[in-house]
Protein backbone atom coordinates (compact mmCIF):
# COMPACT_ATOMS: atom_id res chain seq x y z
CA UNK A 1 0.00 0.00 0.00
CA UNK A 2 1.19 3.28 -0.69
CA UNK A 3 1.60 5.84 1.96
CA UNK A 4 0.72 9.53 0.72
CA UNK A 5 3.48 11.98 2.31
CA UNK A 6 0.18 13.66 4.45
CA UNK A 7 -0.84 10.28 5.57
CA UNK A 8 1.10 8.08 8.15
CA UNK A 9 0.44 4.68 10.60
CA UNK A 10 -0.17 5.36 13.96
CA UNK A 11 -2.47 3.92 16.55
CA UNK A 12 -5.82 5.31 17.85
CA UNK A 13 -5.80 7.26 20.63
CA UNK A 14 -9.31 5.73 21.59
CA UNK A 15 -9.01 2.40 21.03
CA UNK A 16 -5.39 2.00 20.26
CA UNK A 17 -6.07 0.30 16.26
CA UNK A 18 -3.61 1.37 14.15
CA UNK A 19 -4.58 3.17 11.59
CA UNK A 20 -3.22 5.07 8.04
CA UNK A 21 -3.73 9.00 9.58
CA UNK A 22 -4.14 11.66 7.50
CA UNK A 23 -3.44 15.21 8.01
CA UNK A 24 -2.72 14.26 12.11
CA UNK A 25 -5.85 12.50 12.42
CA UNK A 26 -6.04 10.96 15.90
CA UNK A 27 -9.02 9.09 15.88
CA UNK A 28 -9.64 5.60 13.47
CA UNK A 29 -12.42 5.58 11.10
CA UNK A 30 -14.60 3.84 13.63
CA UNK A 31 -13.69 6.09 16.79
CA UNK A 32 -14.41 8.81 14.30
CA UNK A 33 -17.88 7.47 13.53
CA UNK A 34 -18.81 7.32 17.35
CA UNK A 35 -16.86 10.20 18.38
CA UNK A 36 -20.26 12.94 18.76
CA UNK A 37 -21.63 9.33 21.02
CA UNK A 38 -18.68 9.80 23.03
CA UNK A 39 -18.60 13.67 23.47
CA UNK A 40 -22.08 13.62 24.76
CA UNK A 41 -20.83 10.68 27.15
CA UNK A 42 -18.16 12.41 28.78
CA UNK A 43 -20.21 15.97 28.43
CA UNK A 44 -23.12 14.29 30.69
CA UNK A 45 -20.68 12.34 33.18
CA UNK A 46 -19.12 15.88 33.62
CA UNK A 47 -22.75 17.58 34.21
CA UNK A 48 -23.28 15.00 36.90
CA UNK A 49 -19.90 14.45 38.32
CA UNK A 50 -18.77 17.75 38.51
CA UNK A 51 -15.55 16.98 40.73
CA UNK A 52 -14.40 14.16 38.68
CA UNK A 53 -11.04 13.81 37.59
CA UNK A 54 -9.68 13.23 34.07
CA UNK A 55 -8.86 9.91 35.21
CA UNK A 56 -12.53 9.01 36.84
CA UNK A 57 -13.81 10.34 33.70
CA UNK A 58 -12.24 8.27 31.77
CA UNK A 59 -12.81 4.99 33.85
CA UNK A 60 -16.59 5.55 34.05
CA UNK A 61 -17.13 6.55 30.35
CA UNK A 62 -14.43 3.95 28.96
CA UNK A 63 -13.20 7.15 26.79
CA UNK A 64 -9.43 7.69 26.58
CA UNK A 65 -7.95 10.24 28.62
CA UNK A 66 -6.27 11.53 25.63
CA UNK A 67 -9.57 11.75 23.68
CA UNK A 68 -10.69 13.68 26.98
CA UNK A 69 -7.68 16.08 26.78
CA UNK A 70 -8.41 16.29 22.87
CA UNK A 71 -11.98 17.31 24.20
CA UNK A 72 -10.95 19.47 26.49
CA UNK A 73 -8.57 21.38 24.26
CA UNK A 74 -10.76 21.88 21.41
CA UNK A 75 -13.30 23.47 24.01
CA UNK A 76 -15.92 20.80 24.25
CA UNK A 77 -16.88 21.41 28.12
CA UNK A 78 -17.06 24.91 27.81
CA UNK A 79 -20.70 24.92 28.23
CA UNK A 80 -20.00 22.34 30.75
CA UNK A 81 -19.36 23.12 34.74
CA UNK A 82 -16.03 21.75 35.17
CA UNK A 83 -14.39 20.79 38.60
CA UNK A 84 -10.97 21.97 39.44
CA UNK A 85 -9.97 18.25 39.14
CA UNK A 86 -11.01 18.18 36.03
CA UNK A 87 -7.68 19.41 34.36
CA UNK A 88 -5.03 18.07 32.41
CA UNK A 89 -1.51 19.70 31.40
CA UNK A 90 0.05 22.53 29.75
CA UNK A 91 1.82 21.06 26.75
CA UNK A 92 4.72 22.93 27.51
CA UNK A 93 5.01 23.33 31.41
CA UNK A 94 2.56 20.88 32.16
CA UNK A 95 0.91 23.01 34.72
CA UNK A 96 -3.07 22.15 35.01
CA UNK A 97 -5.06 24.05 32.65
CA UNK A 98 -8.74 23.62 31.40
CA UNK A 99 -8.76 24.38 27.98
CA UNK A 100 -6.38 25.18 24.80
CA UNK A 101 -3.44 23.46 24.36
CA UNK A 102 -0.92 25.66 26.53
CA UNK A 103 -1.32 27.81 29.73
CA UNK A 104 -2.04 31.36 29.51
CA UNK A 105 1.74 32.31 30.65
CA UNK A 106 3.01 29.66 28.28
CA UNK A 107 0.71 31.15 25.26
CA UNK A 108 1.79 34.49 25.75
CA UNK A 109 5.87 33.12 25.52
CA UNK A 110 4.95 31.17 22.54
CA UNK A 111 3.16 34.00 20.56
CA UNK A 112 6.00 36.40 20.84
CA UNK A 113 8.42 33.72 20.12
CA UNK A 114 5.82 32.91 16.98
CA UNK A 115 5.57 36.84 15.80
CA UNK A 116 9.82 37.19 16.44
CA UNK A 117 10.27 34.24 14.06
CA UNK A 118 7.61 35.41 11.37
CA UNK A 119 9.40 38.84 11.34
CA UNK A 120 12.57 36.69 10.85
CA UNK A 121 10.62 34.88 7.83
CA UNK A 122 9.85 38.58 6.58
CA UNK A 123 13.41 39.73 6.43
CA UNK A 124 14.16 36.07 4.83
CA UNK A 125 11.47 37.03 2.33
CA UNK A 126 12.78 40.48 1.80
CA UNK A 127 16.13 39.09 1.06
CA UNK A 128 14.58 36.24 -1.11
CA UNK A 129 13.17 38.71 -3.25
CA UNK A 130 15.93 40.94 -4.18
CA UNK A 131 17.63 37.82 -5.22
CA UNK A 132 14.88 36.96 -7.45
CA UNK A 133 15.07 40.87 -8.93
CA UNK A 134 19.36 40.28 -9.29
CA UNK A 135 18.41 37.26 -10.64
CA UNK A 136 15.84 39.33 -13.55
CA UNK A 137 18.05 42.03 -14.37
CA UNK A 138 20.95 39.18 -15.24
CA UNK A 139 18.40 37.47 -17.78
CA UNK A 140 17.37 40.69 -19.34
CA UNK A 141 21.24 41.61 -20.01
CA UNK A 142 21.54 38.31 -21.76
CA UNK A 143 18.61 38.48 -23.78
CA UNK A 144 19.52 41.85 -24.69
CA UNK A 145 22.99 41.18 -25.59
CA UNK A 146 21.24 37.93 -27.51
CA UNK A 147 19.19 40.65 -29.45
CA UNK A 148 22.71 43.01 -30.27
CA UNK A 149 24.83 39.62 -31.26
CA UNK A 150 21.59 38.67 -33.89
CA UNK A 151 21.59 42.22 -35.30
CA UNK A 152 25.13 42.25 -35.45
CA UNK A 153 25.47 38.85 -37.28
CA UNK A 154 22.54 39.80 -39.48
CA UNK A 155 24.55 43.24 -40.45
CA UNK A 156 27.65 41.18 -41.17
CA UNK A 157 25.43 39.29 -43.44
CA UNK A 158 23.43 42.49 -45.60
CA UNK A 159 27.44 43.64 -45.86
CA UNK A 160 28.05 40.31 -48.16
CA UNK A 161 25.40 40.99 -50.19
CA UNK A 162 22.73 38.49 -48.70
CA UNK A 163 18.90 38.23 -47.95
CA UNK A 164 17.80 38.99 -44.88
CA UNK A 165 15.14 36.32 -43.42
ZN1 LIG B 1 -10.26 3.92 17.24
ZN1 LIG C 1 2.41 26.32 30.50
Amino acid sequence: MAIAPRQKLRNCIQCGKVFLSKDREELCTDCRASYYQLEELVKEFVKDHPGSSVNEVSEATTVSKKLIQKMMREGVFMDVPMGDNFMYACASCGKPIKTGTYCTSCLTRLRKETQQAAERMQVRVKEGTSTIKRLDILAQREFEQEQRDRRTYRMGLTNVGRPIK
